[in-house]
């Protein structure tokens, strides 16, 4: 996979205001947010977008959503989050390197835009 802006702040070559890192996954603020909280939670594999990713992704993936959780509570806002996953350019993906948006802090809308 080529080089992204989230494969640079990664290897720490731009930088980013990280909230949570282990092993697997990254997450930092996103830097235009659409809500009072808005992080952006990334696997460190690099993967360009969900569909993409393979049976032996699935742990990575289910290890992903149960961080977000652990994170939205920590931040103190477990009980209402939204996570949102856009998929190619016509769902308004824009980084092709998978991230999870995690939006809380307002009152969410549905249907989204
Ligand atoms: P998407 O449109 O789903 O691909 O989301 C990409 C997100 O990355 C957008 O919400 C941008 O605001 C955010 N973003 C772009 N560059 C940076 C950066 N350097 N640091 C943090 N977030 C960024």
């Amino acid at each position: 996979m080529t080089e992204t802006l989230f494969s640079k702040i990664i290897n720490r070559e731009i930088p980013a205001d990280i909230v949570y890192e282990d092993d697997e996954c990254l997450c930092f603020k996103d830097v235009n947010p659409q809500a009072p909280v808005h992080y952006l939670l990334i696997p460190k594999k690099p993967i360009d977008r969900l569909t993409s990713a393979m049976p032996d992704d699935q742990y990575m993936l289910g290890y992903l959503l149960l961080k977000a959780k652990q994170i939205m509570a920590d931040a103190g806002h477990g009980d209402a989050f939204r996570l949102v996953i856009n998929n190619g350019p016509g769902a308004g993906q824009t980084v092709f390197h998978l991230h999870i948006h995690m939006l809380a802090g307002r009152a969410m809308g549905w249907p989204p835009g």
